[in-house]
């Protein structure tokens, strides 16, 4: 951990982007777990991580040579309504290092206390949450859906407040970069265009620099383009997984297109484009089958806090048919894939809306039956309930254009279509026992999640959706 160069780039930028600020230590803090996957993307591995160093560092205890930690000021729509200065009230930002692939990875603290940016609230993140942070990013990540990920978490024994009395947590978060949306209508807002123009620079300078080839005027239609395709291939992942990530607000939402801010969000069990993870979501904005319009409206409220940038203040049309392109283009290609289909016909949208109608009037497991799918051969669909019965009679003719023998077919559907997804059930049972301090059925479930498509021999349950009666309803 020591041996890592630690870099803060935002101290050289201007004052109005943050505050420096130091993390508030926890009592008695320890680490949770240590994300060895992750500290690999450091060059690092667990133990290198788990040292006495480091967790005086995370904790805000002793921080480490060059460090010089801060928070960032941001803005957002949050349920489609525009709050002016929103965050960030409790992720404190320890700098940038140097990852094993040669790219700068950011290091964030979220939970250490409070920032200049905390408003009312505490600045704390309580441990179960935290857990569900952490477990998200990993599932996330391993079905090939970009996603922030952390590097460890810390426990400790400071109680915090919130329906009830919970210990607080330090998440160690790890990104590009952790600017978000929020950041830009922040400044927009505000009508403050030049610090604007700095945070936009400042930006294409570290994670755009093949912008810095063109002219400088082309930058920022190239730089909403190419966010916008990277938000439209997000969310067809985050469709095609039958994820919701249960808050879209703009200010969770990242230039880099990866997840961000993983609270309430929930795997999809029973097939419901209505399925909606956040409670607190009444007009249920977020809920499943809106996060394609959603994600748009956020483009577009991106885009909305460029106008000063851009050459006209119209915002493009082209913009916005590049998010539905985008947006189709790669569900579909992803879809296909999950019904292990190689070859393109016209129809397959068709086909792909007919099961989604099928498994909805079945009640089928959404995950189950695509991990089932692979194991289908003509004239073996009489478990089926009928309306995917009457599907199989068509996914049987299409398969006809196939060309792949079955066997292979098999292979490539179960290395797209995960055997373990983190179901609601499995993270609740984490929680119960982590509030006792046992972590043990965390680390069983990071594993399996970490490695989802692989079969593993007396894990039947973590494959399974909440109720044991609901598993004859698997198969629809
Ligand atoms: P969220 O809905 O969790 O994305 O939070 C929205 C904003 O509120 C973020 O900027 C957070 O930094 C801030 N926030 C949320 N919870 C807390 C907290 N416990 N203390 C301080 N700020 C918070
Ligand atoms: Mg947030």
């Amino acid at each position: 951990m020591n041996t890592l160069p630690w870099t803060n780039l935002w101290l050289q930028r201007s004052p109005s982007f943050y505050q420096r600020v130091d993390p508030t230590p926890l009592a008695g803090p320890y680490f949770v777990h240590c994300n060895e996957q992750a500290a690999r993307l450091l060059g690092l591995n667990a133990e290198d991580l788990g040292t006495e160093t480091a967790l005086r560092c995370f904790n805000g205890d002793e921080p480490l040579p060059g460090m010089q930690p801060i928070a960032t000021v941001y803005a957002g729509h949050q349920f489609g309504i525009f709050t002016s200065r929103l965050g960030d009230g409790r992720a404190i930002t320890l700098g940038g290092t140097l990852g094993a692939n040669g790219e700068t990875y950011e290091i964030q603290l979220k939970g250490a206390g409070l920032t200049p940016y905390s408003r009312t609230l505490d600045g704390r993140y309580p441990l179960g949450a935290a857990i569900r942070e952490y477990l998200a990013g990993e599932a996330l990540a391993a079905l090939g859906i970009p996603s922030t990920r952390a590097l460890c978490l810390l426990g400790s024994r400071t109680e915090i407040r919130r329906d009830r009395s919970e210990t607080a947590a330090i998440l160690v978060r790890m990104a590009r970069s952790h600017v978000r949306f929020g950041h830009f209508e922040y400044f927009h807002h505000r009508d403050e265009i030049d610090d604007l123009r700095e945070l936009f620079v400042f930006v294409i300078e570290q994670h755009f620099p093949e912008l810095l080839d063109e002219a400088a005027e082309k930058w920022p239609l190239r730089f909403l383009e190419t966010v916008i395709g990277r938000t439209a291939r997000l969310i067809a992942g985050w469709q095609s997984a039958g994820f919701v990530h249960g808050v879209m607000n703009t200010d969770n939402m990242t230039l880099s297109g990866e997840t961000l801010d993983l609270g309430p969000f929930g795997f999809m069990e029973t097939y419901d484009p209505g399925f909606s993870p956040n409670p607190s979501d009444d007009q249920r904005r977020y809920q499943y089958d809106q996060q394609p319009d959603i994600g748009r409206w956020n483009c577009l409220a991106l885009a909305q806090a460029f106008t000063s940038l851009l050459p006209s203040p119209t915002i493009p049309a082209s913009l916005l048919r590049l998010y539905r392109q985008t947006y189709q283009q790669h569900y579909l290609q992803a879809m296909r894939a999950k019904l292990g289909l190689q070859t393109q016909h016209p129809d397959d949208i068709d086909l792909v809306n007919s099961l989604l109608s099928a498994l909805a009037l079945s009640g089928a497991d959404y995950a189950g039956f695509f991990r089932e799918l692979a194991r289908f051969e003509p004239g073996r669909g009489l478990t089926y309930s009928a309306p995917l019965r009457n599907w199989l009679a068509c996914y049987q003719d299409r398969l006809s254009l196939e060309k792949a023998p079955p066997n292979e077919r098999r292979d490539r559907m179960n290395r797209v279509n995960p055997c373990y997804v983190l179901r609601a059930h499995l993270l609740y049972q984490v929680e119960q026992k982590a509030e006792k301090g046992d972590f043990t059925e965390l680390e069983r479930l990071l594993k399996l999640v970490q490695n989802p498509y692989e079969e593993q021999p007396g894990m039947a349950f973590y494959s399974q959706p909440q109720q044991q009666d609901n598993i004859s309803r698997r198969l629809g």
